[in-house]
């Protein structure tokens, strides 16, 4: 088939709740991909910062092939050996000591932190301490739960009513979120840097003095890695730059290199309460996705591949940045790591067409910032490439 086939067959059968771009990709290999009409692209969305090792890649390949030809699925009824080595592995680049819970996608891991941070607070403090504090601008999932804790209209509106108890505060604002706080505050969820919000880095010291709020207030800090997590911000994880020890972190896109899987860790007396039958995911770390995550995570780990990513990402950002003498349209370039935004003074989406027929896949976060999310084994000669036709889709030299 081909794009029109594709796209005419789908449009008949799928709920049309996405802003597609109109072409169907068939093939991978690296930072590239392929149309079904056989043109090939740059790719600078990695499916939502989800394919961090780039397509097609042949470890992460082998790792899974040789796991579904021994076992795909077991259902948590029973345990499974990489189940047991992926968690093993993940704890040793986690804040503190503690517990992980495997699940299927980003807001289900912000679903079993909000479940499990309201059980802790109600059973070692009071019935009533229910409330989680949430930033303006935050994206935590499109499920209830996740939905009530992202504050933007955007995502809510038409789904009401939804979950009492959440109060948004600016991003930004440690006074605000600290004046939120009630005897009935028992969290505080952030996005150490907000995504789906045009990549929003946080202000100096706001980050830390949430931490102090929380640690002051008895309040479970809980960290949204969804996005920033393995590798993407030239660390491991993103609250490593900051320098402080969320007592939950949840976790998701890049996680398996591509396949479904989602996780939340949490430090140990509060892991603790996620006792048997109170929560559970039927796919849940299955060794399908074990597996990926764990041949994925030995790739990250490299020598030198963190190193590379912060290295690729400040090259990104020293050459977007250098744009901006050339091109008046562009209002700032911000971003960590190869999570990398740059803000326009008007909507991206005809750039986004643009890079599209120059051969380059970018996508826009909030409506005005075209985001950057290559895959982490980028090369300078890719980075040249994929600014070079941002530069020409800009009607910049
Ligand atoms: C994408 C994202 C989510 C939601 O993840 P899904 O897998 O789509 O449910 C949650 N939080 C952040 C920060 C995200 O970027």
């Amino acid at each position: 088939m081909n794009n029109k086939e594709i796209i005419d067959l789908a449009a008949q059968y799928l709920t049309p709740n996405y802003n597609r771009q109109p072409v169907a990709l068939v093939k991978g290999k690296g930072a590239a991909v392929w149309d079904a009409d056989g043109k090939k692209y740059l790719d600078f969305v990695s499916g939502l910062a989800v394919t961090g090792l780039g397509h097609a890649n042949a470890g992460l390949n082998k790792a899974i092939a040789r796991q579904l030809s021994l076992l795909t699925h077991t259902s948590n009824l029973y345990y499974t050996e990489p189940q047991a080595l992926f968690a093993r592995d993940l704890r040793a680049f986690m804040p503190r000591k503690g517990r992980v819970f495997f699940c299927n996608s980003g807001t289900e891991a912000n679903e079993a932190a909000l479940k499990l941070a309201r059980k802790f607070s109600i059973e070692k403090f009071a019935k009533d301490r229910i409330e989680i504090i949430a930033f303006s601008g935050g994206f935590h999932g499109r499920s209830m739960g996740s939905l009530s804790m992202t504050a933007d209209a955007k995502y809510r509106d038409g789904f009401g009513p939804l979950l009492p108890g959440v109060k948004h505060v600016p991003y930004g604002d440690a006074d605000a979120a600290a004046k939120a706080v009630t005897k009935k505050t028992c969290a505080i969820i952030v996005e150490p840097l907000q995504g789906e919000n045009g990549v929003q880095t946080p202000k100096a010291g706001f980050i830390q003095k949430l931490a102090r709020l929380c640690a002051e207030k008895k309040l479970l800090l809980i960290f949204d890695e969804v996005q920033t997590g393995f590798g993407r911000t030239g660390k491991m994880f993103a609250f490593e730059h900051f320098n402080v020890k969320p007592d939950i972190v949840t976790m998701a896109k890049g996680i398996a290199g591509g396949l479904p899987m989602g996780a939340m860790y949490a430090r140990d007396d509060v892991a603790a309460l996620l006792t048997p039958g109170s929560h559970a995911a039927t796919f849940g770390g299955n060794p399908a996705v074990c597996a990926a995550a764990l041949a994925t995570f030995e790739e990250l780990k490299k020598p030198g591949f963190l190193e590379n990513v912060a290295e690729m990402g400040r090259y990104l950002l020293l050459k977007l940045t250098s744009l901006k003498t050339s091109i008046p349209a562009i209002r700032e370039v911000r971003g960590m790591g190869l999570m990398v935004g740059l803000e326009l003074i008007f909507p991206c989406a005809p750039a986004v067409e643009k890079c599209r027929e120059l051969g380059l896949l970018i996508n826009c976060a909030q409506e005005k910032t075209l985001r950057f999310l290559p895959p982490l084994t980028i090369t300078k000669a890719e980075v040249d490439r994929a600014v070079g036709i941002v530069t020409k889709a800009l009607g910049g030299r």
